[in-house]
């Protein structure tokens, strides 16, 4: 007998559910065929004072068929039990229940919890019929004021399953955290070509429909050390341009696709999306193309964290068109006049005003936004591309990145520190009103986390841009990793934490990096 088949048991011993109903859809005898559907594991997301969000997904077979049957499974409805407790032998319940899958969201459960002590850690799984999934460990977040003196949370971004192992996951799950940030190209829609892979994304075509986009995540979540991490603390979660397809941006496709079809694709996409991750069915349930999960966290009067959406609202990419042999999407003030158009926006002006109005209202000593691609000014300097800007990136967009720093010191916003991802190399930069200025006031401090595994861009084209940018302290493009950061009232340490090689499966972890920003003076020092 398992442990788990033990505990279930003892679950059934004393529990006020009647366990034979668990996992039985209404009027049938049985709805999952042998084995376990909790292939795909557990996680925990927007974590509350009071609660967080659970999520799992019912999948006894995890790959969808091309027609988009979902295996060893059946009936529109399956009942999913759920255990949620203070400690890691579940003998202090907190609370139990029963909560459903739905078959239209391919039997996803998102269990908004509420109800629960501020501030603690809490350990949750879930069964169906005899099986018990594993088990996931969530903290609430501290009481609305509370004076929280520490938070360790790390970001990632860009693992792409053909092209590594997920180590950094496996590493960033050692440190325990309180909470990870997910940047965005959390997939690849694609398959690769170019580079040498490690692994094959198993259906072989690119993600393009419901069933493709759901085994997409499927094949990534059966990964151990990425089921690893998600079971070990809660994640606030945005996206970027892969979890659709590469560079779109609102409902205009880098592939030209007429806005009528994308969006369709868009809509398989982003339903997929919500299907595997810990977002709120309250706020993020998907209504056809659109889905909202920009969102703002409070950690006490510690850290109030905004995760932004940067692909969703965004104007069309600046002089739209196939990319240029040379220069890709860098595009000048004399190539593309459009770039600085004021009415462009990478935000939206819903999402622009929400952010400012977080900040107007923040309790909180640090204001963090986790987002998808860099923020600062990359200058180029070669050629016809001298001042050039890569429009799809921050650059692409220069009055909302100037009215958003501009809002930020005016506003005299405490602490400001941004987090992005999309670039596939660390950067460390000084966000400036004027990056054009040298002696332009310093705003905010941003950290780029490099990719957990996908290919870095071009180093020595890189390098000679990054040295012509004054306000860039640092840029390495050699290494796969993630972030880790240690918050205290006074300070923020940020750690760039590299795994020594993305192809093998036991690649052991080292801290390339380390920077501390100190409460009241933005930018970063080495430390
Ligand atoms: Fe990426
Ligand atoms: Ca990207």
């Amino acid at each position: 007998m398992t442990i788990n088949r033990r505990r279930f048991l003892h679950l059934a011993a004393s529990s006020v559910v009647a366990p034979a109903l668990i996992g039985r859809a209404a009027g049938q005898e049985r709805t999952w065929r042998s084995g376990t559907p909790f292939t795909l594991g557990v996680a925990a997301g927007c974590p509350r004072p009071t609660g967080f969000v659970l999520w799992t997904r019912l999948a006894p077979e995890p790959f969808v068929s091309e027609s988009g049957l979902l295996g060893g499974i059946s009936g529109p409805t399956i009942d999913v039990g759920y255990e949620i407790a203070r400690d890691d032998a579940f003998q202090d319940i907190a609370v139990r229940g029963i909560t459903s899958a739905d078959r239209d969201f391919a039997y996803s459960v998102h269990l908004e919890v509420d109800g629960l002590e501020p501030g603690r850690p809490y350990w949750y799984r879930f069964m169906s019929g005899e099986a018990v999934s594993r088990t996931g460990r969530a903290m609430t977040a501290p009481a609305a004021g509370a004076d929280l003196d520490r938070l360790r949370f790390g970001t990632v971004s860009c693992s792409h399953y053909e092209l590594g192992y997920f180590s950094p996951y496996r590493h960033l799950a050692d440190e325990h955290p309180d909470l990870v940030m997910y940047l965005g190209d959390y997939i690849y829609e694609y398959i690769e070509k170019r580079h040498p892979t490690v692994r094959a994304h198993s259906d072989g075509v690119e993600a393009t429909t419901l069933p493709t986009y759901r085994n997409r995540y499927a094949q990534y979540h059966t990964d151990p050390d990425l089921q690893r991490l998600r079971a070990e603390a809660p994640g606030l979660i945005t996206w970027d341009d892969h979890e659709v397809e590469n560079d779109y941006g609102d409902q205009w496709s880098a592939n030209f696709i007429a806005p009528e079809q994308f969006l369709l694709r868009r809509a398989a996409a982003y339903r997929a999306f919500y299907e595997h991750m810990p977002l709120s069915p309250r706020l993020s349930r998907p209504n056809g193309p659109s889905m909202r999960i920009y969102d703002r966290f409070d950690f006490g009067k510690l850290a109030r964290v905004s995760m932004l959406d940067g692909r969703q609202y965004r104007s069309r990419g600046a002089c739209y068109g196939p990319p240029r042999k040379g220069r890709g999407h860098l595009e000048t003030a004399a190539s593309c006049p459009e770039l600085f158009d004021e009415n462009r926006s990478i935000l939206g002006t819903e999402q622009e005003g929400w952010l400012y109005l977080g900040f107007a209202q923040s309790p909180a000593r640090w204001n963090i936004l986790g987002q998808d691609v860099m923020m600062a000014r990359l200058r180029t300097n070669e050629g016809d591309l001298r001042d050039a800007h890569w429009t799809d990136a921050w650059d692409g967009y220069p009055s909302n990145r100037a009215r958003v720093l501009q809002h930020i010191s005016d506003a005299k916003v405490s602490n400001p520190v941004v987090f992005s991802g999309d670039i596939h190399s660390y950067w460390t930069n000084d966000l400036k009103l004027d990056f054009d200025k040298p002696s332009s006031p310093v705003v905010a401090t941003e950290f780029v986390g490099t990719s957990v595994t996908a290919t870095p861009p071009p180093e020595e084209q890189m390098r000679r841009y990054a040295r012509d940018n004054p306000h860039i302290r640092f840029f390495e493009p050699k290494f796969r990793g993630y972030v880790s950061v240690d918050l205290t009232r006074e300070r923020m340490q940020t750690r760039y934490r590299t795994v020594s090689d993305v192809t093998d499966p036991q690649a052991t972890v080292s801290t390339l990096k380390s920077y501390v920003v100190e409460s009241g003076k933005a930018g970063a020092i080495e430390g």
